[in-house]
């Protein structure tokens, strides 16, 4: 019995809806070729993408040089090639690092064509170099982007599950259409995957999207993942309940903010941000902050994660009621712009501060999971490494950033994007159509994905992915320690190995969630377990990996990334030194992340 329902047919294959996604594609149809773009959400209406809080930004010499803008003559290339090696703790691909900085004011200029198309606002700010816009607008700018490419078909609302692949090589996907609970295939010359990062904890601040699926299916098409260990954390409201999720935290904790929280734990005790003037960030080391936060708020909190989880409070009660309602009310005005007058994404934040004021001036908050710095290790023509045929860009990929995402996500997937596109149809032009065995790999993976509904009894997808979820907050979060990885990891171990006892009891396969969360449990599984592993290993604090049991930067002995891959379902794990190809790698050690940024980040800035 053949179990694929349809098959579709491309020179290029591009998997994912958000920004990286679509800029491969239109730079593939570009370049020649036919491409099919499919997604799990709708293009530009799914990802990240549309999840932004600020915005993104470029070089001042690449703005005034390339993009005719005017800009501040201290942001120069070379700033921001050092801001980014350095910030990455040495763990970055200093090739990828400088494509980022050099192609970024050319694929930003396409990008700007699908902003001037679709009507939305992006707000340039000459001292930063960037442009400061909404997830929605940026959203709509992508969606218009689609448009722009000749011969993209757009199948959207289809989960892909694995590569498919032919003589060694990748040969394109087969998914999940969720709406019908078909299975499809897609062959192509050359699959390029786009499908962001990945979040295994409860606490959201994006959609439900980051479950790692490129990552994990990259890594069973024989690809590599690095830097797994690292994820970047942003302060993010956990009560009032309307407002869970919303990153608005760590904005106000800007210096541009009109009134600043004292944090405190849940008892009340201060945790305390050094007033030190060597740890200031200034316009263009702003996201540095988010590292100190969680390095200095994070001690106190790990500390009594047996009663109070990872939460701590905002409390505004050195303000009066009047100054904390004009706060807000000021916060409102200044992004007015951009979102619902009175509102900050939805959030009334009018409300908001009525809240506070009656919860003791307090907010709850705790630091939510933004970015993975981790992913599939690609070449500077995007290629993925070990699977001919197979690129990557975006989120999914690892290299850009290292241990600590200083740039800009949004000019990382356009950088990406503009490249792949271009590569992956070259590739796709001059290779012949792959013929044999693509059938039976696909028949093959088809029969996997339909399995758990053979079992009557077994383990539930959805309470799987809550127990991962479990494991990865208490053992995980931002601010780790030994004892705690260790059981984090064991138990991992355990849930990943029960996975293959997965049973989903609806037999229905239309808009199953039991049945796509067993495709995204196992992703999220593989994931988490090659982070935990990272975290567990990397006996040294780095980036946005903070461990209160090593909290020195041991470049000596630590400076390494960790690569995983996959043999016969086993994962394997080696460490590879970074290449220092322009800089030369730190060998120095340092107390703790906060005096390695003040040194060679805020310093230097
Ligand atoms: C709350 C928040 C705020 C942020 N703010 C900023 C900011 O201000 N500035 C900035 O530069 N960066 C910001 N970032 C980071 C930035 O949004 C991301 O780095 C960037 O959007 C990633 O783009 P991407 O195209 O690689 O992935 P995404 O935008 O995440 O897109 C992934 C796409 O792949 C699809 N997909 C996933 N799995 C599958 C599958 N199995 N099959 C098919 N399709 C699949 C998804 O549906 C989605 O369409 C923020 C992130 C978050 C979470």
């Amino acid at each position: 019995m053949k179990r694929i329902a349809k098959i579709y047919r491309s020179d290029v294959l591009v998997i994912g809806g958000g920004g990286a996604a679509v800029m491969s594609a239109v730079q593939a149809s570009r370049a020649g070729a036919r491409v099919n773009l499919v997604s799990k959400g709708k293009a530009g209406k799914s990802g990240n993408t549309i999840m932004i809080g600020g915005g993104f930004g470029i070089d001042g010499e690449g703005a005034k040089e390339i993009l005719g803008l005017p800009s501040n003559p201290e942001s120069t290339r070379k700033k921001l090639f050092e801001k980014l090696v350095y910030s990455a703790f040495f763990l970055g691909n200093q090739k990828l690092q400088k494509l980022f900085v050099d192609k970024a004011p050319e694929a930003v200029a396409e990008c700007l064509e699908w902003v001037k198309d679709s009507g939305s606002l992006f707000i340039y700010n000459p001292a930063s170099s960037s442009w400061f816009t909404s997830g929605a607008a940026f959203g709509k700018a992508v969606a218009r982007g689609v448009k722009r490419g000749k011969n993209i078909g757009l199948y959207e609302d289809i989960l892909v599950t694995d590569i498919i692949k032919s003589d060694g090589r990748a040969a394109g996907a087969v998914g999940i259409d969720i709406y019908s609970g078909d299975i499809v295939r897609f062959d192509a010359n050359a699959v390029i995957i786009a499908s962001g990062g990945y979040q295994p904890f409860s606490v959201k601040n994006s959609n439900s999207d980051m479950t790692g699926d490129g990552i994990a299916m990259g890594l069973r098409a024989g690809a590599s993942a690095a830097d797994m260990e690292f994820l970047l954390h942003i302060g993010t409201i956990l009560e009032p309940e309307y407002a869970k999720g919303s990153l608005l935290p760590f904005l106000l904790s800007m210096g541009t903010a009109p009134i600043t929280a004292k944090m405190t734990d849940l008892d009340g005790a201060a945790l305390p941000f050094p007033a030190d003037k060597k740890y200031k960030t200034g316009p263009l080391t702003g996201k540095v902050n988010k590292v100190l936060m969680a390095q200095f708020y994070g001690k106190g909190i790990y500390e009594k994660f047996d009663t109070h989880g990872n939460a701590f409070y905002y409390d505004y009660s050195d303000y009066s009621d009047h100054e904390i309602r004009e706060g807000f009310k000021k916060f409102a005005d200044a992004h007015s712009k951009l979102h619902r007058d009175g509102y900050y994404n939805g959030i009334d934040l009018a409300r908001l501060a009525e809240d506070i004021i009656k919860n003791k001036k307090r907010m709850k908050v705790t630091f939510g999971n933004e970015y993975s710095m981790g992913g599939l290790v690609v070449d500077t023509d995007f290629s993925v490494a070990g699977v001919p045929g197979l690129f990557a860009a975006g989120e999914v990929t690892a290299g850009t950033f290292g241990a600590f995402r200083s740039g800009d996500g949004l000019t990382e997937m356009l950088v990406h994007g503009w490249i792949a596109g271009k590569t992956a149809a070259g590739y796709a032009a001059n290779t012949r159509p792959v013929s044999s065995g693509v059938e039976a790999d696909a028949e093959e993976k088809a029969a996997a994905l339909l399995a758990p509904f053979d079992r009557k009894e077994g383990v539930s997808p959805v309470e799987a992915r809550k127990k991962l979820e479990t494991i990865c907050d208490a053992g995980f979060d931002f601010y780790r320690g030994g004892s705690r990885l260790e059981k984090a990891y064991a138990e991992i171990t355990a849930l990943r190995s029960g996975l293959d006892r997965l049973s989903v009891v609806p037999n229905e396969r239309r808009y199953n969630l039991e049945w796509l969360n067993s495709v995204i449990v196992r992703n999220l599984a593989l994931c988490a377990e090659t982070g935990i592993y990272g975290a567990l290993n990397r006996k040294e604090s780095r980036g946005t990996h903070l461990r209160a049991d090593y909290p020195e930067v041991n470049n000596r002995e630590y400076l390494f990334n960790f690569i995983a891959s996959l043999h016969n379902g086993a994962i394997k794990y080696d460490k590879r030194k970074p290449g220092s190809f322009y800089i030369q790698l730190d060998t120095e050690n340092y107390p703790s992340v906060a005096d390695f940024l003040a040194e060679k980040v805020l310093k230097e800035s």
